[in-house]
């Protein structure tokens, strides 16, 4: 994606929440929206500096709190308790190793069969939840563990 167009579509997704956009909220944005990426604080910091990024850590702990707050990441803790983020826009679920800690994303579009809307109906109507962000974990052993 240019450069430019990707700016604009960073943009109008804070603004869709209220946000303003700023260099380190498009930043952090840009950086979570991918397959397989969900680091702590440290790591996101860590992977940003690695890009040639200046922004301070603190920084990045405001932002993700900013933009968590907003619905446009996704906070969650790890097998070990660590607080992770995850910015994927594309629906998909989640797969936690339980010997390595490998957390894998797993697209609803590519497993069209495997559908959480029956689990989002049954606990809407028996249990009077409103179930917005049907998403799931699973757990157990990745290929390399087994
Ligand atoms: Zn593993
Ligand atoms: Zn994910």
């Amino acid at each position: 994606m240019a450069k430019t167009k990707e700016r604009e579509v960073y943009r109008g997704r804070l603004k869709g929440v209220g946000l303003r956009h700023t260099l380190p909220r498009e930043r952090i944005l840009a950086y979570l929206d991918r397959k397989n990426i969900h680091p702590t604080p440290e790591e996101l910091y860590q992977g940003l500096k690695k890009k040639g990024y200046a922004i301070g850590l603190s920084t990045v702990y405001l932002n993700l709190q900013v933009l968590r707050d907003a619905g446009l990441l996704w906070e969650f803790k790890d097998q070990q308790g660590n607080t992770r983020y995850d910015g994927f826009t594309e629906k998909h679920h989640h797969l936690f190793c339980l010997n390595c800690g490998k957390i894998e994303d797993i697209l609803t579009k590519d497993l069209p069969e495997f559908n959480a809307e029956p689990i989002q109906k049954a606990i809407e109507s028996r249990m009077g939840w409103f179930v917005e962000d049907p998403r799931l974990e699973l757990r157990g052993f990745c290929p390399d563990c087994q």
